[in-house]
């Protein structure tokens, strides 16, 4: 029996993934694995649904936020970071680092950042990108896309969206237009570990038009191995050579990739809707709460406050002891909230049963808690939801 691994990520990997993880290593130059590695380009290019360019390589999300700046902002030039959390804010030392001007405008966690204040940030002009965390980590709030993307083009600059804790659960289309012709996302960037389902060890980073035409205008880019020049010729003939792809994971990754399409992509998105609406639901017969309102709640993770009287650390050794693994959560929420992912390729009958091992944790610390309420809760809203 495996362990219910219901972090942000990595999340449950699949048995197909596990096998595909395992198989005989091929040169990476070998036909069969070019194939395999078209493959996961073509299906990664139809899921994010772009006319640009698809760039897949050994790494971790944080690499593919990068790749994403690197290729897109030079130094010198501003970028302006709409932060809705921890993971927001690691844009702002991510681009400072790379000597490019960062703003910040940040939300009180668990809420939405206001429109507005982008728009005001924006209009002292001349920034070359704005990022946007589609799902910060931190604090389980989804980014507001019908709002933001249409304040980012009316100044001119490009759209960046990290889809770390996001891409397969939550639209992430590169054509859709957002308000007017042309408003649309210019970059979309991930990692494998989270929705996607894959063990963590791949930095995914798609470039629409206006993004590669920036990168194109640039001499060069402070950077060799994230510099998306190296990687095109690799991107469009996996059988050449820039550095080794790590082989076994792009098998994996392709398998990942195939399960999500063939699940189909409104399918997924309406089921981790459901999911994430069901296990807040559930949960909040325990008096635990959700930090973001069920009009900013993620899809893919919920930051869980404790009720009065529960020690953390107690209650996520209990709970890892019956199997179910949860994250604490982070900065001056530690001790106060854990997180729990609800997505990839988890079920219902999981998040039942996890709701069921939750409840009787907080029996055996001592709160008096009603499991087959909570249980029930959850398994009508998941029901409704599907
Ligand atoms: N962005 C978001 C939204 C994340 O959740 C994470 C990881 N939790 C990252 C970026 C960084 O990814 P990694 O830890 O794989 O470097």
């Amino acid at each position: 029996n495996k362990e219910m691994l219901l972090i942000p990520g990595p999340t449950p990997v699949a048995d197909e993934i596990y096998d595909a993880l395992a198989s005989e290593t091929w040169a990476h130059t070998d036909p069969r694995f070019v194939k395999i590695f078209e493959r996961g380009i073509a299906l990664t290019k139809e899921m994010f649904h772009t006319d640009g360019e698809v760039y897949i390589f050994a790494g971790s999300g944080t690499l593919a936020m990068e790749m994403a700046v690197v290729n897109t902002v030079a130094p010198g030039e501003k970028l302006l970071v709409v932060s809705h959390g921890y993971f927001g804010d690691r844009f702002t030392q991510l681009g400072r680092a790379y000597g490019i001007q960062v703003e910040t405008v940040q939300a009180e966690w668990g809420r939405h950042v206001d429109p507005d204040a982008v728009r005001h940030a924006l209009a002292q002009g001349g920034f070359k990108a704005v990022t946007v965390t589609h799902v910060d980590t931190s604090t389980g709030v989804a980014a507001n896309l019908d709002a933001l993307v249409p304040v980012v083009k009316e100044a001119g600059a490009l759209f960046i969206l990290d889809g770390v804790c996001a891409t397969a659960a939550l639209e992430e289309d590169m054509q859709k237009t957002y308000g007017a012709p042309g408003y649309t996302i210019d970059v979309v960037l991930t990692g494998s570990q989270k929705a996607i389902g894959v063990p963590p060890g791949l930095g995914i980073v798609a470039f629409g038009p206006r993004a590669l035409k920036a990168r194109a205008e640039m001499a060069r880019v402070p950077a060799y191995f994230l510099d998306i020049d190296n990687w095109r010729p690799v991107m469009e003939n996996p059988g050449r050579y820039f550095a080794t792809p790590p082989v076994n994971m792009i098998y994996a990754y392709r398998q990942g990739m195939e399960m999500v399409m063939a699940e189909g992509l409104p399918a997924r998105y309406r089921r981790h809707e459901a999911l994430g609406r069901a296990v807040r639901a559930g949960l909040a017969v325990y008096g635990m709460r959700a930090l973001a309102g069920e009009d900013v709640a993620a899809p893919t993770l919920s930051c869980i406050l404790y009720p009065d009287g529960v020690d953390d650390a107690a209650f996520r050794a209990k709970l890892a002891s019956k199997g179910v693994v949860v994250a604490g959560a982070l900065a001056h929420l530690a001790g106060k909230a854990f997180r729990i992912g609800h997505m990839g390729n988890v079920t219902g009958a999981m998040f039942a049963e996890a709701i069921r091992r939750i409840g009787e944790t907080l029996q055996e610390l001592g709160h008096p808690v009603d499991v087959s309420s909570a249980v029930a809760r959850f398994e009508a809203v998941y029901g409704e939801g599907r």
